[in-house]
């Protein structure tokens, strides 16, 4: 959307969003007199929600409680239960019932609000969301969005650690609320030249099988940035460590050109038995994602799906005896969930994960090592938006084309930064580069294009010879400012 700081109302379901916050009084002003003529005052989705007090006139949301807040009832709530459980599973009734199919929606919004509805705000915010959600999403879709909204920023007032992104979906029946909702694990502030920006790094609670396309997000509406350690962990099982051990050369191209700078980052970033617990299981884990992506190739033709989530130590018993009655029951299939020798290689390669004391605080470690160059990329975010508006105008940059838009210059901006500003840049490099091939038309590819074109290595070949020195110089060559991005040194070796 062009004039995106307008669109309070929408999310994205497939990307990034961010903030328009920084917006002058005098166009804000004038855009609002100039609606106002035009005799769309009541209907504009900016106008609405000023009138109903969803944003003040900078543009911010806001959310000013209906009770006074009352801390004790808040901290007498078992809140985990509320988000891993009561509240998705409402709302996933609320779509069913949306949708005209079979559901128990009045026993799910009965057992939510009997443990959630103890503090009087989000009682109220509740009774209020629950009839546009089963009945009205269509025309006020955007409300529900704010009260959902509304919910998380009371909770981060009351220091609550938790979380939740709400967005409507398109289904082929009806338009339904849709949710996920998370666990704050850790929080804290990053560096950006003289300025600070929080970052909020957060785990799945719901089941639901919706996944963030990202491993960081900057949103509209929200001036934090958050990253998902689930998906930073999807990252480091996948992709970094199945590539740390030397003697087990990687199949492809890609893999190969960029295994030996990983290998070198991840070594200087861990403690040395931790590096060396990762590296004398990373064939097993390359076992292990090769059976799961072979499973999940065959989506199209199975019964059922299976492996949706595979933890980094594989499956245990319960779950492997599971997948053994699937096997001898689909033994004749053309196109079964899941073969014999599939099943053998899981059960061999958990059995020896398993067996591995050290393997759960080294995991861990890469995944707090992961996560810190999104953390950069995000706050990079953050900091554009906050000099210059900059994530739904366009930054300027002498290197970009003019009709380069600004989601790509943003993309350009954070990935810049994430390389030229982490501990492992190559890394960062790398993981922007999967993105690239994975989604070859998202903002990402053309800020990455620029980028590997004018370092002169396309993605595929791998990092250049100094990562770090080549992106501070072209975040002033490109970007006329290079400002360091710090993580706090207390940054945590563990985000679950
Ligand atoms: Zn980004």
């Amino acid at each position: 959307m062009s004039n995106a700081w307008l669109a309070f109302e929408g999310t994205s379901g497939s990307g990034r969003t961010h903030t328009g916050r920084r917006r002058s009084w005098g166009r804000r002003v004038a855009v609002i007199v100039l609606l106002a003529g035009l005799g769309v005052i009541t209907r504009h989705p900016t106008v609405r929600a000023l009138c109903r007090g969803e944003i003040d006139w900078s543009g911010q949301r806001v959310y000013a409680p209906t009770f006074t807040p009352d801390p004790d009832a808040l901290r007498a709530i078992d809140l985990r239960w509320v988000h891993a459980q009561l509240l998705p599973d409402w709302v996933i009734e609320a779509a069913r019932a949306r949708r005209g199919h079979p559901h128990d929606e009045p026993a799910a919004f009965a057992a939510l609000l009997g443990e959630a509805g103890r503090d009087a705000n989000l009682h109220a915010l509740l009774l209020e969301l629950r009839p546009i959600a089963t009945d009205r999403i269509e025309d006020d879709g955007g409300r529900a969005l704010y009260l959902l909204w509304a919910w998380g920023d009371y909770l981060r007032r009351f220091r609550q650690p938790y979380w939740l992104q709400a967005e409507i979906a398109e289904r082929e029946d009806a338009r339904v609320l849709q949710l996920s909702t998370y666990h704050v694990r850790h929080v804290t502030d990053v560096g950006v030249g003289a300025h600070a920006f929080e970052v909020r790094f957060v785990e799945r609670l719901d089941e639901t099988t919706l996944r963030e396309p990202y491993l960081g997000a900057t949103r509209r509406g929200d001036d934090f940035a958050t990253v998902v350690v689930d998906r930073v962990e999807d990252f480091v099982v996948e992709d970094v460590w199945p590539l740390l051990d030397p003697d087990d050369v990687p199949l492809s191209p890609m893999g190969r050109n960029w295994a030996p700078s990983l290998r070198r980052e991840v070594e200087a970033s861990l403690r040395p038995g931790d590096f060396a617990e990762l590296q004398a299981t990373a064939t097993l884990q390359r076992r292990l994602r090769a059976v799961v992506r072979d499973v999940r190739a065959r989506r199209g033709c199975v019964r059922r799906r299976l492996l949706r989530r595979v933890d980094y130590d594989g499956l245990d018993d319960a779950q492997l005896r599971r997948l053994q009655g699937i096997v001898e029951h689909e033994r004749d299939r053309g196109c079964p969930s899941l073969t014999a020798k599939e099943l053998e290689t899981l059960a061999i390669v958990s059995a020896k994960l398993r067996r591995r004391p050290r393997l759960r605080p080294a995991f861990d470690a890469l995944v707090a090592v992961a996560a810190r160059h999104v953390a950069i990329h995000e706050v990079r975010h953050l900091a554009d938006h906050a000099q210059l508006g900059g994530l739904d105008d366009v930054l300027p940059c002498r290197s970009c084309r003019d009709d380069m838009p600004a989601a790509a210059r943003a993309e350009l901006s954070g990935h810049l930064a994430a390389v030229a500003w982490s501990e492992a840049p190559s890394m960062a490099m790398y993981q922007a580069c999967l993105v690239v091939a994975r989604e070859p038309t998202a903002p990402h590819a053309a800020a990455m294009d620029l980028l590997t074109t004018r370092v002169g290595r396309p993605c595929g070949s791998g990092p250049p010879r100094d990562p770090v020195t080549i992106a501070r110089a072209l975040e002033h060559e490109m970007l006329e400012r290079s400002e360091p991005i710090a993580l706090p040194v207390a940054f945590p070796h563990r985000l679950r």
